[in-house]
């Protein structure tokens, strides 16, 4: 089986790659596997600048091509937080507390109000080639109260209007059918059909 290396230590992210992915033929390889020791900090202030710095540091590292995501939610009354902040918002990689922060920010925000999007930053990076970005988003309302246990991260407090549910209320492969991640994965396949082999 052909495999793709994804720069993530996210079991989430790394399971919507696989529903993404799989269905093409390959097997993702994610950094548990091929370097657990490793540790990218991410200091970029944009989605992009991160997922750049993540897919070269680890293409550099292992000397292949490398697909780095960077993702975060983006709340229009909150002026575009948490953003690239989203892991960190109330605590590292905490997704519980992060999402009560969240709706304690949003508490007095009527619903006509609670707009927010997804979005995700995809770099592929590698010996050989100029490193390339695409990006994909998502667009959703931020809910009341959380529901829903699949995914990860934000998804029980992010309702998806045009399937009427939560996105925690997705299987892996509903949610890839419409992700910001799902999205940026399928312009990523448009412009470079031949780099993965
Ligand atoms: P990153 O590892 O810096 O890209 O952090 C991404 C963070 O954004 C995650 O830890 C989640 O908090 C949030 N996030 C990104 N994608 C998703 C998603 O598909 N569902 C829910 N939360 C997400």
């Amino acid at each position: 089986m052909k495999q793709v290396v994804i720069a993530t230590k996210n079991k989430g992210k790394a399971k919507d790659f696989e529903a993404l992915f799989g269905p093409l033929g390959y097997e993702v390889v994610t950094m548990f596997d091929v370097a657990p020791e490793m540790e990218i900090e991410e200091t970029g202030t944009t989605f992009e600048e991160n997922a750049i710095l993540k897919a070269e540091a680890l293409a550099k590292e292992l000397n292949t091509i490398v697909i780095a995501d960077d993702s975060g939610l983006a709340v229009d009354a909150l002026n575009g937080e948490p953003g690239v902040y989203s892991a960190r918002y109330a605590g590292d990689h905490d997704d519980e507390a992060n999402m009560v922060k969240l709706l304690e920010n949003l508490k007095n925000v009527e619903d006509e109000k609670r707009t927010a999007r997804f979005c995700c930053c995809i770099a592929i990076a590698g010996p050989g080639f100029e490193t390339t970005t695409v990006f994909g988003t998502c667009e959703g309302v931020i809910a009341h109260e959380k529901r829903g246990t699949n995914g990860f991260g934000y998804d029980p407090v992010f309702f998806v209007p045009s399937l009427n549910r939560m996105m925690a209320e997705l299987t892996a492969d509903e949610k890839g059918a419409i992700s910001h991640r799902g999205n940026a994965i399928r312009k990523l396949k448009e412009q470079l059909p031949s780099l993965i082999k």
